[in-house]
């Protein structure tokens, strides 16, 4: 690699835009309430206090996924973590607005919604994601809207979770299908997490079902034993299974093999990033030209590689590195990736340097109930001296846990949610 591509690499993640001090009065937009933007708000306020931030979100309250497959089936104790965005904005020091955003004027530095526009110097984009029906010829809005309603598996957005909880409990019997979406998709083990408990449940509960899975990904080695052999009589696992289309009024799925029939079914399908980056021309195209899905942004850096005054972070990033694709969809490197891009606007806005920082994530999966077991899944990353990124991922085994998981979540809300 020639000297000056591998400065420019380098650069990329190590040097923000150092501008004079101008810092009073710029404004920070930042699109999306969750992991991500809520940890790109909070520590804004707390490197750069004399930005103003606005945070924008289409919902009233913020709702965490993590912790939630074990409250999906009343295993272990605890709610899930629900906050106003109201009052987070007053005890953080930024301001929130409820409203959709609707396009981006990247010339004119605004962002849309139909109660008016928010003008900013500095844009963090953190929408997540979005499910894409039509790759399963859903195209009708209502009648993606009815299959949302009657048998989504929640992965979209965590105030879904109570209305699954609720059709799980009514479930008395008979076909339960799951589908998993194709790799990239948010939280890798949470689905194998889920199928193992709900499979748990069905045999500790006598309900007299099966759970169904399709999975078009290679199974989660963590998982294997205990979904093929433990659970043999509660689960039925298709693997490299794909879904091709779905029958709604049948309770119908075809897949490449074989139509499956449900009685009640958790629908997932393939992931991409919201539909926000679409229009605003920030979506990574391949060689080829074709949408990858995934958003156009630096690998450590979080900057869209069409406008760098905009940053992209969280679920949406599309490539972190050609060594190991993309970073995993977890709340943990969203929270990371909020904390990076906010030293580098506050770094642009008062002169101040701050050592660069990498994305990580950890993640405590119950792998077994009886006995319990957890399997801790760390991610870690190193740039090489050309400057590309590498990925290490350890996987250990926690027999007797003690509360590791609760632990990692109250540190990560101390973060974004409690000063
Ligand atoms: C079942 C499950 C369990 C999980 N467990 C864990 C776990 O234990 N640990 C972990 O680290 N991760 C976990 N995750 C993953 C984690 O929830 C996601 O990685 C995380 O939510 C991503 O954060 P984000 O900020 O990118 O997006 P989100 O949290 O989805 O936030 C996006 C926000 O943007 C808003 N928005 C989108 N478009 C617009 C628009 N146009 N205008 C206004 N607002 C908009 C949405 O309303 C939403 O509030 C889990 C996920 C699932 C599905």
């Amino acid at each position: 690699m020639k000297a000056g591509r591998r400065q420019f690499l380098l650069a990329a993640g190590l040097l923000p835009l150092v501008r004079p001090l101008r810092a009073a009065g710029e404004r920070v937009v930042i699109v999306g309430g969750g992991w991500g933007g809520l940890s790109a708000a909070s520590h804004l306020r707390r490197l750069a206090p004399e930005l103003e931030v606005t945070l924008v979100d289409r919902q009233p309250a913020f709702t965490s996924f993590a912790l939630s497959n074990r409250w999906l089936v009343d295993q272990g104790a605890g709610n899930i973590e629900r906050h106003d965005y109201t009052a987070l904005a007053a005890r953080w020091g930024y301001h929130f607005v409820q409203a959709s955003v609707d396009s981006i004027d990247r010339a004119q530095r605004t962002v849309s919604t139909p109660s008016g526009r928010q003008p900013y110097d500095w844009l963090v984009l953190a929408p997540g994601i979005r499910e894409n029906y039509a790759a399963w010829q859903v195209n009708d809005p209502q009648a993606v809207a009815e299959l949302r309603q009657r048998h989504s598996g929640a992965m979209l957005n965590a105030a879904d979770l109570p209305a699954l909880k609720k059709r799980l409990a009514g479930f008395k019997g008979g076909d339960l299908l799951m589908t998993i979406p194709p790799a990239p998709y948010r939280c890798p083990p949470a689905p194998y997490e889920r199928a193992m408990l709900i499979a748990w449940w069905l045999k500790t509960q006598k309900i007299p079902g099966k759970l169904v899975i399709i999975d078009p990904n290679p199974l989660m080695p963590a998982f294997k034993s205990i979904l093929l052999e433990r659970f043999k009589a509660q689960i039925t696992y298709l693997d490299h299974a794909r879904v091709r289309q779905i029958d709604l009024a049948r309770k119908t799925v075809m897949t490449d093999v074989d139509d499956i029939r449900f009685d009640e079914a958790l629908l997932s399908p393939p992931q991409e990033a919201a539909d926000l980056l679409w229009p605003a021309g920030l979506i990574r195209r391949d060689d080829a030209g074709k949408a990858t899905g995934w958003a156009d942004q630096g690998g450590v850096n979080f900057r869209s590689v069409a406008d760098e005054r905009v940053f992209i972070i969280g679920d949406a990033a599309g490539l972190a590195s050609p060594l190991f694709g993309h970073y995993p969809k977890t709340g943990h490197v969203a929270n990371r990736m909020g904390a990076i891009v906010a030293r580098q606007i506050a770094a642009s806005a008062t002169g101040k340097m701050h050592p660069l920082l990498l994305p990580e994530s950890v993640c405590h999966v119950v792998s077994s109930v009886e006995p319990l077991e957890y399997t801790r899944i760390e991610t870690s990353y190193r740039q090489r001296g050309d400057g590309f990124l590498m990925q290490q991922v350890k996987q250990v085994r926690e027999p007797n846990p003690a509360g590791e998981d609760s632990a990692w979540a109250e540190a990560m809300y101390r973060d974004f949610l409690r000063p």
